[in-house]
């Protein structure tokens, strides 16, 4: 699993020993399975330097130019999918079953899409009498993109398809957790014919993001992460007046009436909390189900929790494998020690496993109330609470009652109430009778403390590109004076 250098520069690996060590290590065993090196201020000028003078020239080539060497990628990354796959579960701990459908090729449907998209902006005419007016779309300059270590190469491409489309270039940083993939995503790129310098990946903590943040060649940024470090990120790209796209945590709600049907409830409730063993920041973490369907929806989603196949990620048989790391599995161990003291009942789980590596059993707590630190805090492991709830505009408030406001979900038959209910959700995402389905076609971005912009979608390039207004005068100009 060791990569050929830590960073990727200018179109090829780069090494720079004399950074931080970053040992990377395999979540389903506790050992270390490669090494990387935090970048130095040399590393990081050499990743600034190359995407400034890179980005010039790609700003210079015709859309649909561009277009092509995403979806180049896209196809390479498709082809490479079993391969993409297994390095992402080695970097994260996921399931394979889960990384092969969910990780590179989501990857590889943002490289197609915005490859598809690229030849296609524009900006409009606007007559005025006589004179008229023009928009061009122009690219913001070097695009800095943080990771989270959740979805290392959904990330990466996430970030970068829609800011090498309009013509920007891309310096990447990811989760220091999990830093192999996105090396993975700068070599194809190139593979695929992008110009070296256009997509570069930088190793660090916090601080190696932060530099990239303050530097005045960069324009804009775009963290996935926790609330408390997109407040900081965003803050520091707010003093020069950078462009920011936070896509950050949330404790999202999941409702669940008495007339929706339980077994496909149940479903969605399962996606909403056990996926990627509970690590994703739109998980319908606040279960609130009506009174009347209670007992059913409890007992038969017991029952299909027991049948999670918990183990080796790298057996396809698996469903969920360990937490990203043993700190994340202590952070999750510790809300379930909150939730038992200050009350829930638990259903099932709440344990550590007893192997190597970071285990976490799939844990539900029943009898959640809105103020238990269950309800109200992110957890991001497979804890799920479930509260009780008597009606529907009851439901909306305390579903809206939270700083967060990233997801939400509702199941219910009654298609008016479905609409009505999802009206008056404050959440950037609302599915109904399904969860947690993210296509790269649809917007996806928080609300509230849960960030600011969009990612995906036709949404995502009015964050990486702003508009010029060209006024173009046809008669002699009209002064008074
Ligand atoms: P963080 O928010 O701490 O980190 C996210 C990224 O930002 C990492 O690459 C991190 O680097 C970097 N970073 C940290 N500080 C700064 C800074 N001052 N300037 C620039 N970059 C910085 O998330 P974690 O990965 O530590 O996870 C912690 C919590 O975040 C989780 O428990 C969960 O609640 C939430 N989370 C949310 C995700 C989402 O999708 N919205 C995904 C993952 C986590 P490094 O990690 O190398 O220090």
């Amino acid at each position: 699993m060791q990569p050929t250098a830590s960073h990727f520069i200018n179109g090829r690996y780069v090494e720079d020993t004399t950074g931080e060590a970053i040992e990377v290590i395999y979540p389903a065993t506790g050992e270390v399975i490669a090494q990387v090196h935090a970048a130095t201020p040399a590393v990081i000028e050499q990743a600034l330097a190359s995407a400034e003078a890179a980005q010039r020239e790609w700003a210079k080539r015709s859309g649909t130019e561009r277009g092509r060497v995403l979806r180049r990628a896209a196809d390479i990354i498709r082809e490479r999918n079993r391969e993409l796959s297994i390095l992402e579960t080695y970097d994260t701990g996921k399931a394979l079953q889960e990384t092969l459908y969910a990780d590179a090729t989501s990857g590889a449907d943002a490289l197609e899409y915005f490859g598809g998209l690229a030849g296609a902006l524009t900006g409009e005419h606007i007559q005025l009498g006589a004179d008229f007016a023009y928009t061009k779309r122009m690219p913001l300059g070097v695009c800095v993109g943080i990771g989270a270590w959740n979805y290392p190469t959904q990330i990466a491409c996430w970030k970068g398809a829609p800011a090498l489309a309009c013509g920007n270039a891309m310096i990447f940083k990811p989760s220091e957790t999990t830093p192999l993939c996105a090396l993975k995503v700068a070599a194809i790129l190139v593979e695929a014919g992008l110009p070296a310098g256009l997509y570069n990946v930088v190793q660090g903590m916090g601080a190696v993001g932060s530099a990239l943040v303050e530097d005045p060649r960069v324009a804009k940024v775009s963290l996935t992460g926790s609330v408390p470090t997109g407040k900081k990120v965003y803050a520091a790209a707010a003093a020069q007046m950078k462009h920011a796209t936070m896509e950050l945590g949330g404790k999202s709600p999941l409702i669940i009436f008495n007339d929706a049907d339980v077994e496909n409830a149940v479903s969605g409730a399962m996606l909403a909390n056990m996926y990627s063993t509970g690590q994703v920041c739109s998980n319908g973490t606040r279960v609130f189900v009506q009174k009347g369907v209670k007992d059913a929806f409890l007992e038969r989603f017991a029952e299909r929790c027991a049948a999670i196949k918990l183990g080796d990620p790298l057996d396809e048989e698996t469903h969920l494998g360990p937490m990203v790391s043993e700190a994340q599995m202590d952070i999750v161990l510790s809300y379930i020690a909150k939730g038992k003291a200050e009350g829930a009942t638990l259903v099932c789980g709440g344990e550590q496993l007893e192997r190597d590596g970071f285990y976490v059993a799939p844990t539900v707590f029943a009898d959640v109330t809105d103020g238990m630190s269950i309800a109200k805090e992110e957890i991001f492991g497979p804890v799920m609470a479930v509260l009780d709830f008597e009606d529907e505009d009851e439901v909306i408030a305390r579903a809206n009652d939270t700083p967060y406001g990233l997801s939400a979900g509702i199941f219910t038959n009654d298609i008016t109430r479905a609409h009505r209910v999802v009206d008056q959700l404050e959440a950037g995402t609302c599915w109904i009778n399904t969860y947690n389905l993210a296509p790269v076609e649809v917007p996806f971005g928080g609300v509230k403390a849960s960030g600011v912009g969009r990612e995906n979608a036709k949404a995502a390039i009015e964050h990486y590109s702003e508009i010029k207004s060209v006024y173009v005068g046809m008669t002699p100009v009209d002064s008074a004076y």
